[in-house]
């Protein structure tokens, strides 16, 4: 118990390192950027304020991102996804699986669940004993289920999912702002060094890493952030990308899929104002989300309408109308 105890610990501070790498190199470039280039190397004063200005504003926004992504915890699900007293009794004491599903079921029918197990059965999680909301998945790393988990990152630290996705997207982006931004400004004083224009000394040196670590770091969030450019746009997480979500129809990749607007909104809000500010706009609250073809009101589950009739309402305008049941879009087989 004690052993176990000392070795989750160890985990704990091990898991650490990657976000205290990240950190240092991160401090360094802000010693070699603005001491050993913009004061000790520069010498005309205009170009040493704009570049320190606009540094600076690359900077903070890297940091305020990077915070937010590390330190948002992910959320899970709520107390209704839970099983009640008596149902965990009854399906505890249940000893026939087929039974056991047709209790889940029975509880789901409360729920605005509308995806499935591969086997067509409630998603259900032993671990945290619940009903598992749509795009919702247990890691085993942050031993808790995570409401539309992405990926569990190592450089964060942090499960990357509904109460982080849009921070964890703008972290990227202003990290390759941040690389982007030494790389380009840094380059031609490293030719200037390369000629011996400038003399030797430290600065040569700090110059020469920064322009090879910010194009290093920068190709790498390229490829990251593409990617996931694409998911949103797709809106599917990284799971979804690996295994489609199963519907009662069957596995559909393009199931939350609303368009691409839409799909926007979901993830930066409906405020175009505060797409690129590290402040928390996603759209709902990760329990449920609209889908392109199913409406609740046709969902034989739902037994409550008129309960998430009024979630139904409020989904509409950021979904096109898709809750409409007059709004027909064939499902890609
Ligand atoms: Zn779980
Ligand atoms: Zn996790």
């Amino acid at each position: 118990m004690a052993l176990s105890r000392g070795l989750r610990c160890c985990q704990r501070i091990f898991s650490w390192i990657p976000v205290v790498i990240i950190s240092s190199v991160v401090l360094w470039s802000y010693y070699a950027y603005v001491f050993e280039l913009c004061l000790f190397t520069l010498s005309n004063n205009l170009e040493k304020v704009l570049y320190l200005l606009v540094f600076h504003v690359c900077f903070v926004m890297f940091c305020w991102t990077y915070w937010k992504a590390i330190f948002t915890p992910p959320s899970s699900p709520s107390k209704k996804f839970q099983l009640s007293y008596t149902d965990k009794e009854r399906y505890e004491m249940e000893e026939r699986p087929e039974m056991q599903k047709q209790i889940l079921v029975d509880i789901a029918k409360k729920l605005p669940v509308f995806t499935r197990a591969a086997s067509g059965a409630i998603r259900f999680c032993d671990r945290c004993q619940l009903i598992k909301p749509d795009r919702c998945h247990h890691c085993s790393v942050c031993e808790t289920c995570v409401l539309k988990m992405d990926h569990h990152c190592p450089w964060v630290n942090n499960c990357v999912g509904f109460s982080n996705y849009k921070f964890f997207l703008l972290f990227l982006l202003y990290s390759m702002l941040y690389c982007v931004f030494i790389a380009s400004t840094v380059f031609q004083y490293f030719l200037k060094f390369w000629v011996g224009e400038l003399p030797n000394g430290p600065a040569k040196f700090h110059v020469l890493f920064l322009l090879f670590v910010a194009l290093m770091f920068f190709v790498s969030l390229m490829f990251l952030f593409g990617y996931h450019c694409w998911l949103v746009a797709k809106n599917r997480s990284t799971l979804e990308a690996f295994s489609a979500p199963v519907f009662q129809n069957g596995p559909d990749r393009n199931g939350f899929n609303i368009g691409l607007h839409g799909n926007l909104q979901q993830v930066f809000g409906d405020n175009k104002k505060l797409w690129f500010v590290p402040l928390f706009t996603s759209l709902g609250d990760g329990h449920y989300f609209p889908m392109r073809s199913v409406c609740e009101s046709q969902n034989p589950l739902l037994a409550d309408e008129e309960k998430w009739g009024e979630e139904c309402g409020s989904d509409e305008e950021g979904s096109d109308g898709l809750c409409d049941p007059s709004v027909t879009i064939e499902i890609e087989s």
